[in-house]
């Protein structure tokens, strides 16, 4: 790797683009969108402003609350709903298509099978995001969610944990935060009984994106910063590879964070369409100039230039 050497080697993750979820809730929507005249959706159907866009000039109308709709049809995203408030859009006359993720679903039921065995629910996942608040509509009773384990020993001190207790993860957490927590749980209570619901598609990238992040001299991560998956997934890689980039497209990029870089490898998030991917790529082949390993950072203050750190 001296300088002045030119070719610069580029290596994707084995998957990147849409997961097949993401994918099925997109085509979904577009059907629905050519099939129907009025169509809605709480919130974004995915966290990519391009096909969120495309989506709306389409025609499809983005709310936050279903108070003031009483026709239409309503699309549910991939992480689903809670039961609830799909009740209270049939009760008001509303069409749906449930664009639920079928691993999602699964995780719903496997929450509902280990409440039916008497045991309390306890969720790792982030209490905030859509597909743990569906989790929660879908129960009987009220389940404990933990994201961190802080929270598991705040909860155990403040004597909210049972004694018997059943776990599911959210299908798109790192493994190895929840077995971190489950390590600790055990320990804790007197019966555990563990769903794993984790998402395959996901476990299967991020060690697809790991192995190649540990691989390469600079890794980029390619997704939006409002996308969770996106974060959590730079967020490992830059555990295997400090010089690790979360970029939202080609744009974000300048010359000067890859020109060091013999190799780069590059992974996206879940909603990160595949062009995007592509075009990163492009641009860091598209530069033939030398390898100037003088500019390669110090990775003890390394804070990557021309994107935010997260
Ligand atoms: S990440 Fe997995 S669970 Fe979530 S939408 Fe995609 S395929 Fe479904």
């Amino acid at each position: 790797m001296e300088n002045g050497k030119t070719r610069r080697k580029v290596t994707l993750a084995r998957e990147v683009g849409f997961c097949f979820g993401v994918k099925r809730a997109i085509n979904m929507t577009r059907q629905s969108l050519a099939e129907r005249n009025s169509v809605f959706i709480l919130g974004d159907l995915v966290h990519n402003k391009r096909v969120t866009d495309e989506l709306e000039a389409r025609g499809l109308q983005k709310v936050s609350d279903i108070d003031d709709k009483k026709s239409g049809t309503m699309i549910i995203r991939a992480h689903g709903l809670p039961k609830a408030k799909i009740q209270e859009a049939r009760a008001r006359g509303l069409e749906i298509v449930d664009a639920t993720c079928p691993i999602v679903l699964r995780a719903q039921e496997a929450a509902k099978t280990l409440e039916e065995r008497g045991c309390q629910v306890v969720i790792i996942g982030d209490r905030n995001h859509a597909e743990i608040k569906g989790v929660l509509g879908a129960l009987e009773r009220p389940a404990l969610v933990i994201d961190s384990l802080e929270e598991l020993r705040e909860a155990k001190a403040s004597h909210k944990l049972l004694r018997k207790v059943g776990v599911i993860f959210q299908t798109t957490h790192a493994l190895e935060l929840c077995r971190e927590i489950i390590n600790e749980l055990v320990f804790m209570c007197k019966e555990v009984q563990i769903i794993n619901t984790i998402c395959r598609p996901v476990q299967n990238r991020q060690d697809d994106a790991l192995e190649l992040a540990s691989k390469v001299d600079l890794m980029l991560v390619v997704g939006s910063r409002t996308s969770a998956n996106t974060v959590e997934l730079a967020a490992l890689c830059r555990h295997h590879n400090p010089f690790t980039m979360h970029i939202q497209s080609a744009e974000e990029l300048q010359i000067e964070d890859f020109a060091w870089a013999e190799h780069v490898g590059i992974a996206s998030g879940l909603s990160t369409p595949e062009d995007l991917v592509e075009g990163v790529k492009r641009k860091i082949l598209s530069y033939d100039g030398p390898i100037q390993m003088d500019l390669r950072p110090d990775p003890k203050s390394y804070v990557p230039a021309g994107a935010a750190h997260h």
